[in-house]
């Protein structure tokens, strides 16, 4: 794993009167996001990052990995359904399913609602996230124990490698990286070698989609880069996104590749049950799609250049 250089993001040190908050010269310079802070719950330096989680006055408990917001309880819908069920609903039958970092439990909370999936592999490189999550982010850390779940506390990277040459049958139907941003361990998810892998991953109809930890308001030539990275190794690859309040300005980039040219990722494959879309908050068929569509630059930038 790529050790963090955490010291100038101590979370403590970004509570100042009384407010947290998340600054990043190289992502989003010259402006922050700030919450207030009923309550320091929980602060510590684990063997991979800077790990901090308070209880703020408007958004719950709010889980932070070096300096950076992760979840907060009151939006984490809307980046776990939508992280989990575009992929998962494009695809007609996903059976194995993987999941690399995602340790809050959150993404394999929406995973396990579909009937269909048959097993999940969570590989989260810092177990403590997985223990702080159980404490502080119940709602989120619920399916952690469900039978379907194999939790793999290593480096997501070195376990893809590791997959190499595996059988057909070994590989997976859809791939979610869930990931922190690439200043700390998840540095190697943003690169070219990482396509490369997950393409190795994929079973022939498999589907992958990552946070791209950025949007088109924060570092859209970065995004581009990015995507430019992810089609030079699947040449069916979109960008959609979610809106998140707590992420900084409000938005998160989502990259969706598929290993068929032909599949339309904007389209589900399958729709909810109307058992199922009761439990669910933020998705719907019409989202999906919609969450494809780009304003006229960022389209351009994005999908064009
Ligand atoms: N929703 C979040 C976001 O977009 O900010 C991501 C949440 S989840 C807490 C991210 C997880 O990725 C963390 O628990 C972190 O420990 C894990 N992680 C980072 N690098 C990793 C690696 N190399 N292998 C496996 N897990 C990793």
């Amino acid at each position: 794993a790529i050790m963090s250089n955490s010291s100038n993001t101590a979370g403590h040190k970004l509570i100042n009167n009384g407010w947290f908050t998340e600054i990043s010269d190289r992502h989003f310079p010259g402006q922050g996001l700030s919450l207030k802070v009923e309550e320091v719950l929980h602060h510590s330096q684990s063997e991979f990052q800077d790990i901090l989680v308070f209880k703020s006055s408007s958004f719950g408990n709010v889980l932070v990995l070096d300096g950076i917001i992760q979840c907060s309880e009151r939006d984490e819908f809307a980046y776990q359904e939508m992280i989990s069920h575009i992929p998962l609903f494009a695809h007609r039958e996903p059976r194995r399913v993987l999941v690399i970092g995602g340790g809050d439990g959150g993404v394999i909370r929406e995973v396990v609602k579909h009937a269909c999936v048959e097993s999940v592999d969570l590989v989260e490189i810092d177990s403590t996230v997985i223990e702080l999550s159980r404490k502080y982010l119940p709602h989120m850390s619920c399916a952690v124990d469900n039978s379907k779940v194999k939790i793999h506390l290593r480096d997501g990277f070195q376990f893809l490698r590791e997959i190499g040459d595996a059988q057909a049958e070994e590989k997976y139907d859809v791939i979610i990286t869930d990931s922190s941003d690439p200043d700390g361990p998840a540095e190697a998810f943003f690169q070219k070698e990482y396509f490369q892998l997950l393409n190795n991953a994929l079973n022939e109809t498999g589907i992958l989609i990552a946070q791209a930890s950025e949007n088109v308001w924060l570092d859209i030539e970065y995004l581009s880069n990015l995507m430019k990275i992810a089609r030079s190794v699947f040449q069916n690859t979109e960008y959609c996104y979610t809106t998140v309040p707590t992420y900084t300005s409000g938005q998160l980039g989502l990259i969706v590749c598929a290993k068929s040219d032909t599949l339309d990722l904007k389209k589900p494959c399958r729709t909810p049950t109307a058992s199922e879309q009761i439990k669910l908050m933020y998705y719907n068929p019409e989202i999906h799609s919609a969450s494809f569509v780009l304003p006229t630059w960022a389209d351009k930038l994005i999908n064009q250049s």
